[in-house]
């Protein structure tokens, strides 16, 4: 049986200000003493899991066996937002209590050194945890700067059958590293893994599925991910253990003219699921204490909540203590809090697009959403206990919770910008409203561009680059400004093998967007291909030029390593290949385009005997990429 509980009790929180992340930890190892006494944290995010997707919330049943059972030993929070509906930033946002715009990583792709505030790792190590994760897909790759406070950090996406570059892995062998991980840890030290599943993500094809595409594909992968889930718990065994499991964001799947997600708030894309329980060995007084078995609790909360919750939960301070000592956003939700007001923010449209950013507030069933650097700001209010799907929204133009919006714009930049005239370029800096020159497109008025763009990538995944280049090409001229149309304008060409002209698309799409890793990538690998054809060396130099500016923005990035070690190794300077990916690789020792890449190198030195041992650790690791490794080069 399950009970409800509501927005009742009120939590008051006195602000400690502590401004260095430092003294901030030694606070709290202080007062957190032996960690010996703690049970261990299963953090699990199912990325891409809207939250009706899951039975105990949806109308579709049998799904989530695994995740339903877990809710009903533990506590389900029925209302639970995500704060961005984008990998990067949200997972960045439940592992700092931070909103985007404070964290810093509000778009994915970009990189920071160091979070302005420990993540719930550092502060689980600092407190005797032996910490894990393990990343389903390389947009939450370490160099992507959420490694911090772990032991160890799984994103090596390379797997049996897969190709030379891996964005992501399959739940089961994500599954199966942390079970081994799990495994081998002391029963006397707690530990804490975060384990991501990428699974429902699209494109959707589940490897015991029926269906391929659409809500039904989406459906078969979510049952996919739920079964993993269910061998993660299972190994779980008699450790008394802080269960969470949520998600990042939900999927849109073509509600509101959105396919997937990351650019509107709908409900689709921002209602995720949110449980936690205890598993194993538990105590009477943990048993009374939350999270409580069958309880739903109907309260708004956030993703923001996730590391404020766990720390109170596990004893490592009060909430006084966590979320106020780093003025988080998120607060401990193990009791409700009444009339909280929660930030909703997406700065992806301005970033990928040129778009107005979208920003808004959930208060209770009440969620406000508008652009606030579009001419029409248009802020929508919506009651969501009345209408889920947002279909009857009004537009308001005085409403108290219009005050309550705060700025999306990063309170910490990454990557780290240049000057401030470059960033008003970007749309870093807000256009003041009163500037009408400045307007940007609504997103939610543009979807067909997104939704054109949504269907070129598809085509191009499935290597059909013709249909693609059609569908870019029927988008509405007056779109010819946007970075992210002439990304996948490239794309295609340089699929249709019209390398030079992808070159002009892709150099467009930078003087666009500079700060757009994804960006110089392909505009250097169709500069590669440019020089492979001409034999010129300025195509040569300047995708050199662009894959250096490429790690620049995203340090350590295996693909940015990879090409411009290849770029290298062409323009006759091996060396300096090498030492790169010598230097990647002991970050990612199965890196198989590092491997591949290093085996090149080392040929061009006439280095033959150590080639020989990569290409036997080629076989041996991924031996479907040694049809790569041809003798005669
Ligand atoms: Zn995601």
């Amino acid at each position: 049986m399950s009970r409800s509980i509501g927005g009742q009790s009120q939590c008051l929180v006195s602000r400690v200000c502590l401004t260095s992340r430092a003294a901030l930890l030694m606070a709290l190892v202080v007062a957190c003493g032996d960690g010996s006494r703690h049970p261990s944290v299963l953090l699990v995010t199912i990325d891409t899991l809207r939250a009706d997707a899951v039975s105990a919330w949806g109308e579709v049943q049998g799904t989530t066996p695994y995740l339903d059972a877990l809710a009903e030993s533990g506590t389900r929070f029925a209302d639970a937002t995500t704060v961005t509906p984008l990998t990067l930033p949200a997972h960045a946002s439940m592992l700092t209590g931070l909103r985007p715009a404070r964290h810093g990583l509000t778009v994915n792709g970009v990189a920071t050194e160091a979070l302005p505030v420990p993540t719930l790792a550092e502060h689980l190590h600092a407190s005797g945890f032996q910490t894990a994760a393990f990343v389903s897909a390389a947009v939450l790759g370490a160099e992507h700067g959420l490694a911090a406070g772990f032991d160890h950090y799984d994103d090596d996406l390379q797997e049996p059958g897969g190709s030379v570059v891996r964005h992501e892995r399959r739940g089961d062998r994500t599954v199966d590293r942390a079970l081994e991980w799990i495994g081998q840890q002391e029963d006397s030290e707690p530990w804490f893994a975060w384990v991501h599943l990428f699974d429902p993500h699209a494109p959707y094809a589940a490897p015991d599925g029926e269906s391929e595409g659409g809500r039904a594909g989406y459906l078969d992968e979510v049952r996919w991910a739920d079964r993993q889930l269910g061998r993660l718990l299972g190994g779980l065994g008699d450790r008394t253990t802080l269960v969470t499991v949520t998600s990042d964001h939900g999927e849109s799947l073509g509600e509101h003219g959105e396919a997937t997600h990351g650019v509107l708030m709908y409900q689709g894309a921002m209602h995720v699921p949110l449980v936690m329980a205890w598993s194993g060995a538990i105590s009477a007084a943990q048993r009374a204490d939350f999270p409580q078995p069958g309880v739903v609790r109907e309260d708004v909360v956030s993703v923001l909540d996730v590391t404020p919750t766990i720390l109170e939960t596990l004893g490592l301070g009060s909430t006084s203590e966590i979320s106020a000592a780093w003025e988080a956003d998120g607060r401990s939700v193990a009791e409700p809090l009444a009339g909280r007001v929660l930030p909703l923010e997406c700065r992806s449209p301005s970033f990928y697009y040129g778009f107005s950013v979208l920003a808004g507030v959930r208060q209770g069933s009440l969620k406000l959403v508008g652009a606030p650097q579009s001419a029409e700001v248009d802020w929508v209010l919506n009651d969501i206990s009345l209408d889920s799907e947002e279909v009857s929204g009004q537009v308001v133009v005085e409403h108290p919770l219009i005050q309550q919006v705060l700025s999306t714009e990063p309170e910490v930049e990454a990557p780290v910008i240049a000057d401030l005239d470059q960033l008003r370029a970007l749309g870093y800096v807000s256009a003041t409203l009163s500037d009408a020159g400045d307007a940007r497109r609504d997103p939610r008025e543009s979807m067909d561009l997104v939704d054109a763009i949504d269907a070129a990538n598809t085509l191009l995944v499935v290597g059909e680059p013709l249909q693609a280049w059609e569908r870019l090409e029927a988008v509405p001229g007056d779109y010819r400004d946007v970075a992210e149309l002439h990304l996948f304008r490239g794309k295609a060409l340089r699929a249709l093998g019209r390398s030079a002209e992808a070159v002009q698309e892709l150099e467009e799409a930078h003087a666009l967007q500079p700060e757009s890793s994804s960006i110089l990538l392909e505009w250097g690998r169709a500069l590669l291909e440019v020089a492979a054809v001409t034999n010129s060396d300025a195509a040569l130099e300047g995708a050199s030029a662009a894959f250096q500016q490429a790690l620049q923005l995203v340090p350590g990035e295996t693909e940015a390593v990879a090409m411009w070690s290849l770029a290298e190794i062409r323009q006759g300077r091996p060396e300096e290949a090498l030492s790169r990916l010598d230097a990647a690789l002991d970050l990612k020792p199965q890196a198989g385009n590092l491997l591949l890449l290093r085996w090149r190198a080392l040929k061009a030195l006439g280095r033959e005997k150590e080639a020989l041992d990569v290409a036997e650790t080629i076989q041996k690791i991924a031996p479907e990429l040694s049809s790569y490794i041809v003798p005669s080069r």
